[in-house]
């Protein structure tokens, strides 16, 4: 990587540390030639790719806009928006891939939403998974009361349709 000062072709890693909750790494490097420090930020690179077939970074912060909506007046905090923005991230990037359509980043809220608050999820999962009907909620949520009655917490990344086609 180039000296932003000098242009100099080569540089030297000074410090190296874990940033962003392990998801990016920071290395603080030195021009050996100007000696000048700058540091980069590595991330794997994660593009969302819109309906109009736009690629975008993926954004935490668009994930919390979209399921702050679905959480009005519920006893959501930032702090709850947060970690859920959080967890859908890394269950994305867990996945390995380098690229998801943003409707699938949709879907990969509503897991961590359902375990937030479920009356939020039914908001979100009627819109994202397009509710045409009063049955459609009806499915839903029976799945939720059954979820429920299984005691156990749903695997992260177990996401069955809840509509019937
Ligand atoms: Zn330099």
């Amino acid at each position: 990587m180039y000296c932003p000062y000098c242009r100099n072709a080569d540089s030297r890693v000074v410090d190296s540390r874990l940033a962003d909750d392990g998801s990016a790494i920071r290395r603080r490097r030195q021009c050996p030639e100007c000696g000048r420090r700058f540091s980069t930020v590595e991330t794997t690179s994660l593009s969302v790719i819109k309906r109009s077939g736009v690629a975008e970074p993926f954004s935490r912060s668009k994930v919390i806009n979209g399921a702050r909506k679905a959480c009005q007046g519920r006893p959501v905090s930032e702090d709850d928006l947060a970690l859920l923005a959080q967890e859908v991230e890394e269950t994305i990037r867990a996945s390995g891939v380098a690229e998801i359509q943003a409707h699938e980043v949709g879907l990969a809220i509503l897991q961590p939403l359902q375990k937030l608050d479920q009356v939020a999820y039914l908001r979100f999962a009627s819109v994202y998974q397009s509710f045409e009907s009063l049955e459609d909620f009806e499915t839903a949520i029976a799945a939720l009361r059954a979820d429920s009655a299984r005691a156990g917490s749903v695997p992260a990344g177990a996401q069955r349709p809840l509509t019937a086609q």
